[in-house]
Parts: structure tokens; C-alpha cells; sequence
């Protein structure tokens, strides 16, 4: 038979994240919640530098960048990105310079969310930092890592950008679609059933790789992205366009329909990176029924917006949900003011 993801083997690809990652029952979450069955996918664990979903997208442009003959790896992102920490200890492992470019992404942020966290073990891992003062300019970073990239070009360097910006061959996504399939390997092998995959959509790499991975290879399981950075009609599109991007980086049919992209917003507010109420539940909840840690930025809102689909019933009581945990734990401590607030007027 043909496979359906055409002749994927082309594409380089450096061993970094450490797989398959555990696919776990939340047996004390459901049944505190009284909703449906949940489970976890344990992509936190992919073992670089604190793991996450970064490091199983980075396998695909490291392997690209090696292909290459890079020296010099180039990424941007927020302040507390866990993509650029994780692009920073696969260069550092793979033995290249890596230069990263923070974004002012997040209003009114403290000492504590530059120094620690994320920003702490990015200096660690000895990449270069720079600022850009607007996280909302995504055209402008790109524009302005060009130019770092272009001065390093002048020094003799070989520069690699790693694009997260849409329009560019989607590289990172192909880590999803291997996830995709060894979510489906792990439950044939259990004879588990799940019903509906909860998963972060932010540059919507995971989204729509996970996504497209299912479909081509025939599983109909559904998929809802809890929209972390854009609201629901930004982002729906942008997933939409994701998945084109990946068949015709593939070489195969676009096997995602328009009704295949489901998205809600409803844990996004105030806005990326910013703490609201039912986020911080949601971490609370899962630390304290099962000592799982989940992020501010990310995993927080996500099983926000899952609790939020089980207290609106939109589950059957018998039903089988997937939560991706995605990772982002090191940017818990640049959260620490906001955090302990919280948690110590209980
Ligand atoms: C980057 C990130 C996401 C979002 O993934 P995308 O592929 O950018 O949509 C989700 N969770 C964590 C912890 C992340 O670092």
C-alpha cells in the first residue's frame, strides 16, 4: 500500500526528543471533575533541557539546519519562550552558536519574567540574546533576525533561521504528524478508545500536524485547539493554511477538511501570556489530584478549556479524552509574583 504520507524519510532529522512519551489515565481529575475519562499524553517529557513539544518540531529543522551546513542557529519568540530555550540546548548538544531574539510579548511584565525561567536557562545554554520591542510585529522580528542572520552571513558565518511565521515550509509540524502516529500505535496497542484530543494552538504547528498526521493516516478523531495567542477567528485560518502548507511540503493530498479545524478561545483572555482565573484552577487542579505541573502559558489554558467543555457538558459521561501536555514548566517561575498571589490568598 502507499504510504499516505508520501516519501517522508526525505526530510533530515536529528535525534533530540526522547520517545514514545508516556500516554497516562487522570483516573483523581475525572473523577473530582465527574465528567468523562481523561487522559494525558506526556509530551512534557521529551527529555531536552525540560522537554515539551519543541523538541519533537526541532528534530526537523536541526536536521535541516545540519543539512545545511549550519554553524549558527537563529530563532524568536517571547521572553519566555520554550521554543528558544529548547533551540538552544539542541544547538548547544549539536555543537552550534545559537542567537535568539526576544519579543515583548506580554504587558506589565516583571524583574522576574526576564531573569528567570526560560531567560535563565537560555543564558546557561550560552545563546546570544537580543530584544524586539514589539511582540505583536511578527512580520518586523522576522524582518529583524534577518538582519542579525545577514551580519553573521558578513562574518563568514552560516546562519540557519528557524521561521515559525506562516509562509514557510512547515518543518516543525512534521514532529506532530510522528506524534500522530504514535498516539495511534499506543492505542492499538491498548485497545483504548479516545473520543476527542485536547491540544494547544498557538503557531499551530502541533495543531495542525497532529491533525493532518490522524487524518492521513485514517483515524477521524476529533481535534480541538485551545487557542492561546489569537482568538478563534484568527486562528482558525491559520490552521487551515497549516495544513495545506504540510501536503504540499509532503507531496500528498490535503487530508483536512475545513470542519476538521475546531478551535476555542474561550480561556484566552486577557491575552497571550496573561494569567486569568480559571487557568490558574486548572493548574491547581491537576497538580493537586495528580501531581501533574502545568504552565501559565500554555497547559494551563488548555485544560482550562477542557474543564470548561466537561462543565458544559460536551462530553458524553462515558466518554475518552486525550490531553496534550505540551510542556512548558521552566516558565512557571517567571510567574512567581502572580502565582503565589493566588495561591497564598487561599
Ligand atoms: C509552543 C508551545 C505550545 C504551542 O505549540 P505550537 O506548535 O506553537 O502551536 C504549546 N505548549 C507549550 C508548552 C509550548 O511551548
Amino acid at each position: 500500500m502507499e504510504n499516505p504520507l508520501g516519501s517522508f524519510d526525505q526530510f533530515p532529522r536529528a535525534a533530540l526528543a526522547v520517545t514514545p512519551t508516556p500516554l497516562e489515565a487522570m483516573p483523581n481529575l475525572s473523577k473530582k471533575l465527574g465528567g468523562p475519562q481523561l487522559h494525558v499524553k506526556r509530551d512534557d517529557l521529551t527529555g531536552l533541557a525540560f522537554g515539551g513539544n519543541k523538541a519533537r518540531q526541532l528534530e526537523f529543522y536541526m536536521g535541516d539546519a545540519i543539512a545545511k551546513k549550519a554553524d549558527v542557529i537563529l530563532i524568536t519568540g517571547a521572553v519566555q519562550s520554550n521554543f528558544v530555550r529548547t533551540a538552544a540546548a539542541a544547538a548547544a548538544k549539536i555543537g552550534l552558536a545559537c542567537h535568539v531574539q526576544l519579543e515583548e510579548r506580554v504587558p506589565d511584565v516583571d524583574a522576574t519574567h526576564r531573569m528567570s525561567g526560560n531567560v535563565l536557562l537560555d543564558k546557561l545554554l550560552g545563546a546570544h540574546l537580543y530584544s524586539y520591542p514589539d511582540g505583536e510585529d511578527e512580520a518586523g522580528a522576522d524582518r529583524h533576525i534577518g538582519e542579525i542572520a545577514e551580519d553573521l552571513r558578513a562574518s563568514g558565518k552560516t546562519p540557519y533561521i528557524i521561521p515559525l511565521s506562516p509562509g514557510h515550509p512547515p518543518l516543525g509540524a512534521l514532529g506532530y504528524v510522528v506524534a500522530a502516529q504514535e498516539i495511534l500505535d499506543q492505542l492499538n496497542a491498548s485497545g483504548q478508545v479516545i473520543d476527542e484530543i485536547v491540544v494547544a494552538s498557538g503557531s499551530t504547528s502541533t495543531h495542525a500536524g497532529l491533525l493532518f498526521g490522524l487524518r492521513a493516516l485514517g483515524s477521524s478523531i476529533p481535534v480541538i485547539g485551545v487557542c492561546v495567542r489569537r482568538t478563534s477567528a484568527q486562528q482558525a485560518p491559520r490552521v487551515r493554511a497549516r495544513c495545506t502548507e504540510i501536503s504540499a511540503l509532503l507531496g500528498t493530498p490535503d487530508y483536512v477538511g475545513a470542519d476538521d479545524v475546531v478551535v476555542t478561545d474561550v480561556a484566552l483572555a486577557p491575552g497571550y501570556g496573561q494569567l486569568n482565573a480559571m487557568t490558574i484552577e486548572a493548574m491547581q487542579l491537576a497538580a493537586r489530584t495528580e501531581g501533574l505541573i502545568l504552565d501559565p502559558v500554555y497547559t494551563g489554558k488548555v485544560m482550562a478549556g477542557l474543564i470548561d467543555r466537561v462543565r458544559s457538558h460536551s462530553y458524553r459521561a462515558d466518554a475518552n479524552v486525550l490531553f496534550i501536555h505540551t510542556g512548558g514548566q521552566p516558565a512557571l517561575f517567571a510567574y512567581e509574583a502572580l502565582l503565589s498571589k493566588a495561591l497564598d490568598a487561599e
